[in-house]
């Protein structure tokens, strides 16, 4: 293609692109589709000579399309909303244009010195105290554009890794970092997203995952406790994750409480992870969540959840920029510049070299919309948000179970007086089967205090009341059929029976999968530590717990109380792994398939099978006895 096909194609795409946006009502919300789809409509190999680029579009649109499910959809209220207004797509558009690799300040000036400029920037409208924005007098802090979320909450681990080892290291110079690194434990609740435990996991450090109160929230006595608890036995406690607006329910941890608690724990770091809430900051009326943010030393938000801005956009703050670049700084000759002791280079700020110009697509949202464009986004974001609540509350049948603060409602049919627990999650199971198996509307589910959910969140850029109209019609609808129709003689026992075979394979359903399955920590293995490494004929592993300064028990790490309290979890750095008996999927225990779908799911990708072409009127994960992988996670 030469500058003027592009030209002309270009042009065309954002035609097809308008087209797409302004046609979306009219497709399903959901594919019709079955794992292999695709497989069966491609080629087995890349075409050896050039193909013209109408076929290339014909083929977007018959055979990519039909397996998309419409994020942009009116009708999809799954997850968080994912911004994708249209400065922000010019701004990649024009980020793919320059094509410049700004890793460091000299590889291309604008790319760092604009994404300085737009943290400061976005650090103040949002409300984030001065001591981590880069511009600042005096300050030692910054921000930086990350790849997602789960890379913020990782670097942020990783540099207070790097800073709890290095204090150690000063005060048992002897003792090998492996040793110390296996005292190290970081914190966070139930309720944080699984990528703090998967950052834990990659970091290699136990994590102790704590209970929130009957709102979700972490309470600062709770982590004093399990604090003093796991420093008694000889641990050292060293980050603690926060969230504000979780990924369940959007609830708050207790920053007030818990600031002053890790304070009082020296070189604790204490990170916050705002994805989803943190852009709702911007309006002064939400800026109260933030209370507390001065004891944190790190804050991330996702401006492509809330702020309309198209992925990728995690935005990461630090007070102390030099913790974080010299637990990543490594500097070969080449990469080496002039300036390198008066600019910023961000190849010290992340796990990646190289970074596209992401700076670009924020700078333009925040023009185009202003901050008080945003506000008015996001104020009209929650308003709908609360009058589903409304809808919900009216409706005897339902119940509202979290505190709806920002664009997401979680409810439930609340059943009859003889249900159990379990029929009513069976009920409720049963509803977002059926709603999301019609591909009318699309919604996920949650655990909100062990009771199946569902999730509703305001997702589309100019939804109204009539489109929540419609979506709680749906819902009702729905509700009234399980309720009053054929199944009104619902059969409980059978229901029961049934429930056994229907929860694995309904875990792994990627439509009706819960968002941080709390499940996921598995008591069963997280409350047992690891296996001891030992070697034939080794001593059993000692009895008293290891403390830094005895370095002669390293192969016996029995360093935490055994019977850690019922309500938290202890997360041993890839516990789960050891505990297989090997990697068929089809030899683990079935407490572990969840922790292992992904095995499942490339044995399922070879054989395509009989369901290869797309099905009308079904959806995946429409029946909770179907086997449907979990091709993604949120
Ligand atoms: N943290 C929270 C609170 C989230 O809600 C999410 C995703 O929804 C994440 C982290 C992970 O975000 P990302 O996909 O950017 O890694």
């Amino acid at each position: 293609m030469d500058v003027e096909e592009f030209r002309v194609r270009g042009k065309e795409m954002v035609d097809y692109i308008c087209t797409y946006m302004t046609t979306l009502r009219t497709r399903r919300v959901t594919p019709s589709v079955e794992p292999g789809y695709l497989r069966a409509a491609l080629p087995a190999e890349a075409p050896h000579l050039p193909e013209a680029w109408d076929d290339v579009m014909m083929d977007v649109e018959n055979k990519i399309m039909p397996g998309v499910t419409h994020w942009q959809h009116p009708r999809f209220h799954a997850y968080f909303p994912s911004g994708n207004a249209y400065p922000s797509i010019l701004g990649d558009m024009l980020s793919a244009g320059i094509g410049c690799i700004g890793f460091s300040w000299a590889a291309s000036p604008a790319c760092t010195e604009l994404e300085i400029i737009m943290l400061d920037w976005m650090g103040k409208a949002i409300g984030l105290p001065p001591a981590f924005l880069a511009l600042e007098e005096g300050s030692n802090g910054g921000g930086v554009i990350e790849g997602s979320a789960s890379e913020c909450v990782l670097v942020s681990m990783l540099a207070a890794r790097a800073a709890g080892i290095k204090r150690l290291k000063h005060q048992f110079p002897t003792v090998d970092e492996g040793l110390l690194l296996s005292k190290l434990i970081a914190y966070c609740s139930k309720e944080a997203h699984s990528c703090v435990e998967k950052a834990a996991m990659i970091c290699f450090v136990k994590m102790r995952i704590l209970q929130p109160d009957e709102h979700g929230s972490l309470r600062g006595e709770t982590l004093k406790e399990a604090m003093e608890e796991d420093e008694e036995a000889g641990l050292v406690p060293f980050f603690v994750a926060t969230t504000l607006g979780t990924t369940s329910c959007c609830s708050f941890d207790n920053l007030p409480e818990i600031g002053p608690i890790v304070r009082k724990f020296p070189s604790v770091w204490l990170h916050v992870d705002a994805a989803y809430a943190g852009s709702a900051f911007l309006c002064p009326e939400h800026k109260y969540h933030l209370a507390g943010i001065e004891y944190a030393d790190s804050f991330n938000t996702n401006p492509n959840k809330l702020m309309l801005t198209s992925f990728d956009c995690s935005l990461l703050w630090v007070t102390n920029r030099y913790l974080l670049t010299s637990a990543l700084v490594v500097d070969p000759l080449y990469l080496q510049h002039c300036y390198d002791h008066t600019a910023i280079d961000y190849r010290h700020w992340g796990v990646p070299l190289s970074r596209r110009f992401r700076s670009l697509k924020l700078w333009f949202m925040l023009r185009s919309y202003g901050i008080s464009g945003l506000q008015k986004y996001i104020r009209r974001h929650c308003e709908l948000a609360k009058y589903f609540e409304k809808l919900v509350k009216k409706d005897e049948r339902f119940e509202v179970c979290n505190q709806v603060k920002l664009g997401l409602v979680c409810f439930r049919l609340v059943g009859g007086l003889d249900e159990t627990p379990e029929q009513i999650d069976e009920l409720n199971k049963k509803l977002l089967t059926n709603i999301n198996a019609s591909g009318k509307i699309h919604m996920v589910p949650a655990s909100v205090r062990d009771h199946f959910v569902i999730r509703f969140c305001v997702v589309h850029q100019q939804a109204t009341r009539e489109d929540i109209e419609i979506a709680w019609d749906i819902i009702s609808d729905f509700a009234t059929e399980l309720l009053e129709g054929p199944d009104k003689e619902r059969d409980l026992n059978e229901e029961r029976a049934r429930r056994n075979r229907a929860a694995l394979a309904h875990k792994r359903s990627f439509f009706v999968r819960m968002v941080s399955d709390p499940k996921i920590y598995n008591p069963a293995i997280n409350k047992t530590p690891p296996p001891v490494p030992t070697t034939p004929g080794s001593p059993p592993p000692a009895a008293a717990p290891a403390t830094p300064d005895t370095p002669s028990d390293a192969g016996s790490v029995q360093l935490v109380p055994s019977t850690p309290k019922q309500s938290s979890w202890i997360s041993w750095p890839l516990a789960f792994f050891f505990q297989s008996v090997d990697h068929d999927a089809n030899d683990l225990p079935l407490s572990m398939l969840s922790r292992f779908r992904h095995l499942d799911t490339m044995v399922r990708l070879k054989s395509p099978g009989a369901g290869a072409l797309p099905r009308r009127g079904s959806s995946p994960g429409a029946s909770p006895a179907r086997r449907a992988p979990s091709p993604a996670t949120q």
